[in-house]
């Protein structure tokens, strides 16, 4: 059951103007106790979204490339504080998502990948598994459904599409399902149109007051049937500014919008941080 009466506040923050200190080294404040933060980064076109609470950390999907890991992903994880990942989650294997997730295990310690299904197609997969292996990083493939461990506090499950009727990389994303409290978060990797579909007929519940909307807000995603099973009070798209790929598509935000979502782009807004302790809502723009 998703919050009856969403309380959305709304902070722009610009980071790295404190007067005195050095560009781009303000620390954001701790996160309270008792709440989850959902942070997706903006890495250009692709996606990085770290979830935090308490002294956990997992990020899902890692960037497009190796510079972005370096130069965007990695300064921001320990300006958090964060210096270590229980998991990281591969949603699927293309490679911006997957990208910079050698150079993530290369500095972080990793305690498990959670990848989808094995697919040999991208070989950047490979070099991820040697980088992994070297760091005694666990490989794990989770299936449609399963409980993940993470936090006690917070419910992570993943849901797979079916293969046999969405098919192709992106359709066989791994979507999860985030609850702490009374409020729920989706996150939907790069699904496309077959896969929502499947999901809608077979997985009850969707509904989440926060949607990391599919596939960077492209035209085969985010379809009324989908977007009406989540429901979702705030979508955020996660897309590089002016990308050869015109995403987001207008139509999708249309639909967005229509829904009564308060849409939230990378690309024009920079990082978008949610957070909730379960029972209300706060977004924050941060600029870095
Ligand atoms: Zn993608």
């Amino acid at each position: 059951m998703a919050i009856v009466g969403l309380l959305l506040f709304i902070a722009l923050v610009v980071l790295g103007q404190a007067v005195g200190g050095p560009p781009g080294r303000s620390t954001p404040p701790p996160l309270p106790p008792g709440e989850l933060e959902l942070r997706v980064f903006d890495v250009g076109q692709g996606d990085a979204i770290l979830l935090r609470f308490g002294e956990r950390a997992l990020l899902v999907d890692a960037g497009p490339d190796p510079q972005t890991a370096r130069q965007v992903l990695l300064p921001r994880l320990a300006r958090l504080g964060v210096d270590r990942l229980d998991a990281l989650a591969l949603t699927h294997a293309d490679a911006d998502h997957i990208g910079g997730a050698a150079d993530i295990l290369k500095a972080l310690p990793v305690s498990a990948i959670w990848m989808a299904a094995k697919d040999h197609a991208h070989p950047l997969l490979s070099v991820i598994e040697a980088a992994a292996h070297r760091a005694g990083t666990v490989l794990e493939r989770p299936v449609d459904g399963q409980i993940l461990d993470w936090h006690p506090a917070v419910s992570l499950q993943a849901l797979f599409a079916s293969p046999d009727v969405a098919r192709g990389d992106n359709n066989q994303s791994m979507v999860l399902r985030v609850r702490v409290g009374e409020a729920d978060i989706l996150l939907t990797g790069d699904i496309e149109r077959a896969a929502e579909r499947d999901l809608v007929a077979r997985a009850s519940g969707l509904e989440a007051d926060v949607l990391k909307v599919a596939h960077h807000g492209a035209g085969t995603s985010s379809s009324h049937e989908f977007l009406a099973a989540v429901q979702p009070q705030v979508a955020i798209i996660s897309a590089g500014l002016g990308n050869a790929f015109n995403h987001p598509r207008d139509d999708v935000l249309q639909r967005l919008r229509a829904m009564g979502a308060h849409v939230f782009r990378t690309d024009l807004a920079g990082d978008v941080v949610v957070r909730t302790d379960g029972q209300r809502i706060t977004v924050a723009l941060e600029r870095v």
